[in-house]
């Protein structure tokens, strides 16, 4: 039987405004546009997830509040279980205030509000099984994180860790990973090695390796429109990017992470999982915003 997807992490609603020039210091500019976009990356990964098929939960927190509700029907309109959404009423719905010029620069305001005191004492997981797949990201409190993949993996199921943002791996999270995901900034960040986007294959399999503490069964690194380098086991994986126009790259490494764990949860083993996830990240830059722009399983099996 195939397994089921949960993901464990944030919900936001990104405000953005589209201005003609940054304000600087003490200016105020109006906006051309406006607009309200459900995000955060557990929210995102999660519509990836259910998007690719897979019958998906999200566990998270949002405030009692407008944003709270809009994100929780988005989620459920996109097919994802809320059931383990909760509301508290102390804190706001997690937000994030994005500013962007014409030119593509922006600056980016984080509220985590509600996010903050997710909690993994009230998630049973007792019912996983070895088929089902856990994933978690570091826009909530970290010890959370590191309790719930440990309580998840000794249940057997699939532990994915996307380590964003960027931060070190907490010794208590080292043996409760089997998938680590990152891209370029973070494995810089986990390796202490100068990587970025230029740097070649061979240096950032070396970074790769270099990361302390890891346990991981796998670590894999996407590195945008160079596609994804990794480490299998024993082995050394590079795949790159499809060809295609990006114009909007906002959450394709949670297109990547939701769609990776839909295929794993799927049946598929790593190099396949990793095939689909890539075709997926290719189809959501092609596509403005982020969740709005995860592609479904037809679009993916038909692009593969
Ligand atoms: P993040 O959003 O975490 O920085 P990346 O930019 O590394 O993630 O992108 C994640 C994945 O999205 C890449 O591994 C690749 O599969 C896909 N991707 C990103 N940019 C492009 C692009 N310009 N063309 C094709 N695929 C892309």
């Amino acid at each position: 039987m195939a397994g089921r997807v949960f993901v464990f992490g944030s919900l936001n609603m990104d405000i953005v405004a589209s201005v003609p020039l940054l304000p600087v210091l003490g200016e105020t500019v109006a906006s051309t546009t406006m607009t309200f976009l459900p995000g955060g990356k557990g929210g995102n990964q999660a519509v990836a997830a259910a998007r690719a098929g897979a019958p998906t939960s999200m566990i998270g927190r949002v405030g009692e509040d407008a944003f709270g509700r809009t994100l929780r029907r988005f989620l459920a309109d996109n097919g994802v279980d809320v059931a383990r959404v909760e509301s508290v009423g102390d804190r706001p719905t997690g937000t994030a205030l994005v500013t962007v010029d014409t030119a593509g620069d922006n600056t980016v305001v984080i509220s985590s509000g509600a996010n903050d005191t997710l909690a993994p004492a009230a998630v049973d997981v007792s019912g996983l099984t070895p088929e089902d797949v856990v994933v978690a990201q570091f826009e909530s409190p970290v010890s959370a994180v590191s309790t719930f993949l440990a309580a998840a993996g000794s249940r057997g199921a699939t532990t994915v860790l996307n380590a964003a943002p960027a931060r070190d791996l907490p010794p208590d999270l080292e043996s409760s990973v089997d998938i680590l995901v990152v891209n370029e900034n973070e494995l810089a960040t986990l390796s202490g090695r100068q990587v970025d986007s230029e740097s070649p294959t061979s240096a950032i399999l070396s970074a790769i390796t270099a990361v302390p503490g890891s346990r991981a069964v796998a670590t894999i690194a996407t590195v945008g429109s160079r596609g994804v380098v990794g480490r299998l086991g024993d082995l050394d994986y590079a795949l790159p990017a499809r060809p295609v126009r990006a114009v909007d790259t906002a959450g394709a490494g949670d297109c990547f992470v939701g769609v990776l764990a839909a295929r794993i949860a799927a049946g598929d083993d790593l190099g396949v999982g990793i095939r689909h996830a890539n075709t997926a990240a290719s189809l959501c830059v092609q596509r403005p915003g982020g969740a709005p722009a995860m592609p479904t399983w037809d679009e993916i099996e038909r692009s593969a």
